[in-house]
């Protein structure tokens, strides 16, 4: 029976170590947390993102459709002005808590025979063999799988109770390049704003929680600093010889559309898994995934360089250009794993 080492229990990584298990490996996952659920320092979270849940579920063999729910309440602002697209986000929640994804996949890892080393964090390539899998999510951790450019993230996350949901509501304005988000589901309410290489200023906080006060009609509390970094490049083999794997946001899969990371990581787990028996298959299948990943990254890249009011005002603009805008965005997500066909046309209908 192959004996196979996965890095870091996330969604990737899990997704993976199911896959092995299936195929009858013998599966160690090593986990640098004391316990199932992430970092504490970001979780519990509540993330959007668009996804074609039934082609998901099939692709990786895990039905994860009951971890998700449509944001059917939606506000998207830009500085005050309110837009109406259809964004079709699904809310997912992260943590610990017995209501999210990672709860779900472990459970079905310990079903499956996975066995688990929590408070194990691995920070050199020798100290795993060769063909292992590296699922260590958005952080850089490991000294020696530094084969990424990184961009810092700095800002503020927040979590309290709430009995609203499912909702999300998603603001662009001038304290950030990037923007805010807040989803409610599962009796939570989670809310980050940041900015990658921009430090989001300790007053903007201010601004939101009014701008929050007056649309959603809740208080915001216990805000708290947040740090993360983002790779730009995609790798699927690496190291010496390329004798090792990545996967999920450490191999640099990202959504097609906006950069989200939830999808890409569910469906490199599996192609990570393929990579051990099929590597040309699973290289295909990964450059697929990952196609648009530095064209995103240029605009991205571009529109972060515009003064702000210049690139708010093309942002409050964009019904005009729906239409045109469509066309080149189906295209974007046409054929990528996981996402739903028709994501980009369905938000930019009139
Ligand atoms: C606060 C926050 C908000 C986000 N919001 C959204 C959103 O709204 N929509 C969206 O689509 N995406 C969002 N993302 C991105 C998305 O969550 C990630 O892209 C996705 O979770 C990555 O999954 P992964 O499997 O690569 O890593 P993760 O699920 O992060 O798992 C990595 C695991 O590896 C462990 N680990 C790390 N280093 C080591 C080590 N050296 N040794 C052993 N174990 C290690 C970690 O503790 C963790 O358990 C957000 C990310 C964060 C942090």
């Amino acid at each position: 029976m192959p004996k196979r080492t996965v890095v870091g229990a996330g969604l990737s990584g899990m997704v993976a170590a199911i896959d092995l298990a299936r195929q009858g490996d013998e599966v160690l996952v090593l986990e640098k947390e004391k316990a199932i659920g992430g970092s504490p320092a970001y979780h519990p979270s509540l993330h959007a993102t668009p996804i074609d849940l039934q082609y998901t579920s099939d692709l990786i063999g895990i039905d994860v459709s009951s971890c998700f729910q449509l944001l059917s309440e939606t506000q998207l602002w830009i500085r005050d002005k309110r837009l109406f697209p259809n964004l079709n986000h699904y809310g997912v929640e992260r943590g610990d808590r017995e209501t999210a994804i990672d709860t779900f996949l472990y459970k079905i890892c310990l079903d499956h025979g996975v066995a688990f080393e929590f408070g194990h964090p691995v920070n050199r390539l020798k100290d795993i063999p060769p063909g292992s899998i590296v699922a260590t999510g958005t952080m850089c951790t490991v000294e020696d799988f530094s084969v990424h450019k990184l961009i810092d993230g700095y800002g503020y996350a927040f979590v309290m109770d709430t009995k609203l949901g499912p909702a999300n509501w998603q603001f662009a304005d001038t304290y950030s390049p990037d923007y805010f988000y807040a989803v409610a589901m599962n009796g939570i309410l989670y809310g980050l704003v940041f900015g990658r290489r921009t430090r989001i200023e300790e007053k903007a906080l201010k601004t939101i929680d009014r701008q929050f006060r007056e649309r959603a009609g809740i208080e915001i509390e216990g805000w708290k600093p947040f740090y993360c970094e983002t790779m730009i490049g995609t790798r699927l083999f690496f190291g010496p010889g390329n004798r090792y794997i990545m996967t999920g946001s450490a191999s640099g899969s990202y959504d097609p559309y906006c950069g989200y990371g939830i999808v890409g990581a569910l469906t490199s787990g599996k192609v990570s898994a393929l990579a051990l028996r099929d590597r040309d298959g699973a290289q295909v299948l990964f450059d697929r995934m990952n196609r648009n990943h530095m064209y995103l990254y240029r605009v991205f890249e571009a529109i972060t360089r515009l003064p702000p009011m210049v690139k708010l005002k093309m942002l409050t603009s964009m019904p005009a250009y729906y239409k045109y805008s469509k066309v080149l965005f189906g295209r974007m997500g046409r054929g990528i794993p996981g996402y739903p066909r028709d994501w980009m046309e369905e938000f930019t209908r009139d």
